[in-house]
């Protein structure tokens, strides 16, 4: 496994890669890996020649308020897990050579970037957008991996490449979650042991949004207001938005149909936690 800081360097190497004609497996993260993470890398090893995995904090993806400096950076055992996984290049970048002086272009996918976790997060989406850009530019893989527990994510990332016309397929792996239910997460970190087992309610909510649609409800204010009364039974979790939208494009849907999206955020204490899931 080859470590390269260098985007010139590793573009080089990837060009040569794929001018070989070797498929590229392409999985950016924020380093902290846990399994979800690694249902991503196993995925790209099945589909691709090659797997790179980046890992950086990228800081123009958090708000002033928000957590970048107490964010996990476990290099080492981040290291091991890529090691162990067979990824062959592991894309570790400074903040300095991401943005350096003069860093003036942001990628911005308008409207999509506003709803869900953009009202509580402004800006967040635009970073990520302007750091994936600049990733696909630099590793040029053949396929893209994502994953669902950050549905909103990969519908814009979806969106950026249709509308810029990125040469690369998008892959959305589903939501890994531990026994409990709880989608993993990095920022399941945070939590202390009380606000582990409160942040079940996600899944919980989840659950019966299912349950509620498999039973013939389709009215979603009925099925959003089930959901906030199970939510607010529990003292020590807040609310961020509970939504049911149209998978493709987010729009809120009044009615259950088609590919639906029921995404939550809620607040644990100071952690802030999202969950979603589909419903055909
Ligand atoms: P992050 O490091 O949080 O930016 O995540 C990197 C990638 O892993 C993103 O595409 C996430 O959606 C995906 N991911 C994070 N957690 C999970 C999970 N529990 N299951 C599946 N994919 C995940």
């Amino acid at each position: 496994m080859r470590i390269i800081r260098d985007p010139g360097r590793l573009n080089r190497l990837l060009k040569g890669v794929s001018r070989s004609g070797k498929s590229i497996g392409f999985v950016p993260t924020l380093g902290a890996l846990h399994p979800g993470h690694l249902s991503l890398i196993k995925q790209a090893g099945q589909d691709n020649d090659l797997v790179v995995v980046s890992i950086f904090v990228n800081p123009a993806q958090f708000g002033p308020q928000e957590d970048l400096n107490k964010y996990p950076r476990p290099l080492k055992n981040d290291l091991a897990l890529c090691r162990k996984h067979k990824v062959d290049l592991v894309f570790l970048p400074d903040q300095k050579i991401m943005y350096p002086e003069g860093f003036s272009t942001l990628v911005n996918v308008e409207g999509l970037s506003r709803l869900l976790c953009g009202v509580s997060r402004p800006g967040h989406f635009r970073g990520v957008t302007t750091v994936v850009a600049k990733l696909l530019n630099i590793v040029s893989p053949d396929v893209l991996y994502l994953g669902q527990k950050d549905a909103q994510q990969a519908i814009i990332i979806a969106r950026m490449i249709k509308d810029l016309n990125f040469p690369v397929k998008v892959k959305v792996m589903p939501t890994v979650r531990e026994k409990d239910g709880l989608a993993i997460s990095s920022r399941n970190e945070y939590l202390g042991g009380q606000e582990k087992k409160d942040a079940l309610v996600l899944s919980r909510a989840l659950n019966l949004a299912k349950v509620l649609i498999k039973e013939g409800v389709k009215d979603t204010v009925r099925i959003i207001s089930r959901l906030k009364q199970l939510i607010n039974k529990n003292k020590n979790v807040k609310i961020d938005y509970i939504a049911i939208v149209d998978s493709t494009n987010l729009k809120p849907l009044k009615r259950v149909g088609g590919n639906c999206l029921v995404a939550l955020s809620v607040y644990i204490g100071k952690t802030r936690l999202i969950d979603n899931v589909i419903v055909k």
